[in-house]
């Protein structure tokens, strides 16, 4: 009987797994993929919050950023920038094996290659029942974390209300010609709704990649030739990998036995789909319910359901206003994206965001609130006439 079985060998996995075992508790993790990290799909920017907050990743570092370059539909760019690092692109590959490997020294166990298809709580336990080479394995233990990601085979909703909205992703390895930072791609035919990149990593190579709700392998291959056919990139390195991002957290990600933790939860930002540090940061309450729960050998949904209060009391009025800004987003056609780039750089948009105290990577809503005061009255009013017939379009 092991103290805690956790799904899924992802960040977010890894962490509760090594720091619950530094409680000294028996954990097990069960993983699908042969190795870590080796199927992900993901860029790997956190912000220097993340690295600082949870001192860990920094052997995966393999590039830094202190600005990044918009492209408007049109093609005009604005460039935003810092005067020290804000972000950090992290090798996932490296980062997960770091995680795991950090977790095994503290005594964790792993079972590679090994799908979980149920799980089934009961007043004594958990029951996990997986497949492993052709093999039936089934595994109890006190509680459960499903931190499974996006999408895994998982009935992740059946008890806490299904996975809502979600986009789909794409990336590729690329050779780069030179290395200009951070880039971003707006506009309608590029991504729809959302937006493309181009993302340095180790020296002439980066990740180009793009999030839409559909068409994307369609949106990616055009990405790819027009990067191409303007010189910015050499070859595509690797086949294309598709992920799926949630954009909107389970109404309840807490039960009896159980908790749901990262993308399984939806704990992602729904304006960039970034999820590591938000996934990490409910990791870490994740854990001291969890510690507490073992600790006095009590699993009931009440006591299960501190993880939801408390994850939901920091994070979720940050995903609310993300969550709005995106669909406000989504409305708008070029036209409107290039007009608010006409706006942010005649209110210098760029030389403010220079001096501005409060800059968050992480915090989107709050970053848009006081791009909002910066503007002021006028300003908002300028921007608000220039969105609000994209606003009452339906999609
Ligand atoms: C194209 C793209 C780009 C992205 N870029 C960024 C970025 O730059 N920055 C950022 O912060 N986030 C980014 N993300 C999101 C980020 O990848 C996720 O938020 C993060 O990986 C979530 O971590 P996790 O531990 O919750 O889940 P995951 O990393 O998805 O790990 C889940 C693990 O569970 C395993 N698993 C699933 N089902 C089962 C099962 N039934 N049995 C056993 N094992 C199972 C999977 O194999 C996987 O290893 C990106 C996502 C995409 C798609």
């Amino acid at each position: 009987m092991y103290d805690t079985l956790i799904i899924g060998a992802g960040p977010t996995g890894n962490y509760i797994a090594a720091q619950l075992a530094r409680f000294g508790h028996r954990v097990m993790v069960i993983e699908r993929q042969v190795r870590f990290g080796k199927s992900t799909c993901c860029t790997g920017i956190v912000g220097k919050e993340c690295l600082n907050t949870f001192s860990i990743g920094r052997e995966a570092v393999v590039n830094e950023a202190r600005s990044a370059t918009f492209f408007a539909p049109s093609g005009k760019s604005l460039e935003l920038s810092r005067p020290d690092t804000q972000a950090y692109i992290l090798d996932r590959k490296i980062f997960d094996d770091y995680l795991a490997r950090h977790a095994q020294a503290q005594g964790v166990e792993y079972l590679m290659n090994t799908r979980v298809n149920d799980i089934q709580t009961s007043s004594t336990g958990v029951r996990v029942a997986a497949a492993s080479n052709g093999r039936k394995v089934v595994l109890e233990g006190k509680c459960a974390v499903l931190a499974c990601g996006f999408g895994s085979n998982l009935p992740v909703g059946s008890r806490s209300g299904k996975e809502g909205d979600f986009v789909m992703g794409a990336q590729a390895e690329v050779a780069l010609s030179d290395d200009r930072g951070v880039e971003v791609y707006f506009g309608n035919s590029v991504a729809p709704g959302f937006f493309a990149w181009l993302v340095p990593t180790i020296a002439g190579q980066g990740l180009a990649g793009l999030m839409t709700r559909s068409h994307t392998s369609l949106h990616m291959q055009e990405f790819l030739h027009s990067l191409q056919a303007s010189g910015r990139i050499g070859s595509q390195q690797g086949e294309v990998k598709f992920g799926g991002i949630p954009l909107k957290p389970l109404r309840r990600t807490s039960g009896k036995r159980i908790l749901y933790v990262g993308d399984a939860a939806g704990q992602v930002k729904p304006t960039t789909g970034g999820g590591i540090y938000y996934g990490l940061t409910c990791a870490r309450i994740a854990v001291d319910v969890l510690h507490r729960a073992i600790s006095r050998n009590e699993f009931s949904s009440r006591t299960m359901s501190r993880y939801d209060r408390r994850w939901k009391r920091l994070l979720l009025r940050e995903l609310r206003m993300g969550h709005r800004a995106r669909w406000l987003f989504e409305r708008l056609d070029d036209h409107q994206i290039e007009r608010l780039f006409d706006l942010a750089r005649a209110r210098q948009i760029d030389r403010w965001m220079q001096h501005y105290d409060g800059f968050s990577f992480d915090g989107h809503g709050q970053l848009l609130l006081a791009i909002a005061r910066y503007l002021g009255p006028f300003g908002c009013f300028s921007a608000v006439r220039t969105l609000s017939t994209g606003w009452l379009r339906p999609r």
